[in-house]
């Protein structure tokens, strides 16, 4: 059994990054735009610009009140959009009540969409023609090869099909030729079939929801879920101190797949801004 060290991944990444900016004539810029105040949106917010700063992008930020109308939001991301300092731009979701985050991010467009939430940048990825993915599942497909691991042929199941993270993830092990079932609450015998997978990525958002008992020995398991335990505790979907016993592979919570997404970011901002 391996664990995977997300966090010293990320911060090898994070040294390439700064190392082709370092070298680069031109700087990317990443907009990051946070409507109200949501508190844990201002923390993830804060996280993203210090990253940025970090490797050498420049973050431009933005922030319009809780009361705020789709109309300013999507005047700001219009303005965004054609600001040439700006390659990368970065809605903070959920808006507040009352707004459309989905018509919201469609004033994004799909070059500058570093989040790749777009409608557009989903599309292209079940083509298998996006450059830019959304950042959690993309950063765990880096893990996965860091690790060298082959997803062609293997059984990956995973839980959870939101926009952001179970269906793009569902469709880059597809990409990746892995034969991938998804699933979801409407889920008939969902042990049996976590029970059969090579590779199983939970993304439900339910503390020790996956046991011992519903992985096959030797499989890969990824934990996106990032919950609380009884005692307040950051925690993952998986009870990792149990079903690590039977993996090849596992990532934990925290320090596995959190460290990687916001990497993830600043490489599709580097992507779209070097055009790679
Ligand atoms: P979400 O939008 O709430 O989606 C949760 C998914 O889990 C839904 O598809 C839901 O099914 C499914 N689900 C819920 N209960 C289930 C059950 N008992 N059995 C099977 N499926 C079940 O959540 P999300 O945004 O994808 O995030 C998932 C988790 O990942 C959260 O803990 C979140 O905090 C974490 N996360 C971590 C990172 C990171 O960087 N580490 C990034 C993003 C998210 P239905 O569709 O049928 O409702």
């Amino acid at each position: 059994m391996k664990i995977i060290d997300g966090k010293a991944l990320a911060t090898k990444l994070r040294a390439n990054i700064k190392e082709t900016i370092d070298k680069s004539t031109q700087k990317p810029g990443l907009a990051v735009v946070i409507v109200g105040t949501d508190p844990a949106s201002q923390i993830y917010v804060r996280n993203k610009i210090k990253a940025c700063a970090e490797v050498g992008i420049s973050s431009y930020s933005y922030e319009l009140p809780e009361n705020a109308t789709q109309a300013q939001v999507e005047t700001l991301l219009d303005t965004l959009a054609v600001d040439e300092r700006i390659n990368g731009i970065l809605l903070q979701l959920p808006l507040p009540k009352g707004l459309d985050g989905e018509s919201a991010m469609a004033h994004i467009p799909v070059e500058k969409d570093v989040d790749g939430f777009s409608a557009e940048n989903l599309g292209l990825l079940a083509m298998n023609k996006a450059k830019i993915a959304a950042c959690t599942p993309s950063g765990i497909m880096t893990m996965l090869r860091s690790e060298g691991v082959d997803c062609t042929g293997k059984n990956a199941v995973v839980l959870g099909r939101s926009d952001t993270v179970g269906k793009p993830m569902a469709m880059l092990l597809l990409n990746a030729n892995a034969t991938v079932t998804v699933c979801h609450s409407k889920t008939k015998d969902l042990k049996t079939i976590c029970q059969n997978a090579d590779i199983l990525v939970s993304a439900i958002g339910k503390a020790k929801f996956v046991t011992a008992d519903m992985v096959k020995d030797g499989a890969i398991v990824i934990d996106v879920g990032m919950n609380r335990d009884e005692n307040g505790k950051l925690c993952g979907d998986v009870d990792f101190e149990n079903v690590k016993e039977k993996c090849s592979l596992i990532t934990p919570v925290p320090g596995g797949v959190g460290p990687m997404t916001i990497t993830t970011l600043m490489q599709n901002t580097c992507i779209a801004t070097f055009k790679e």
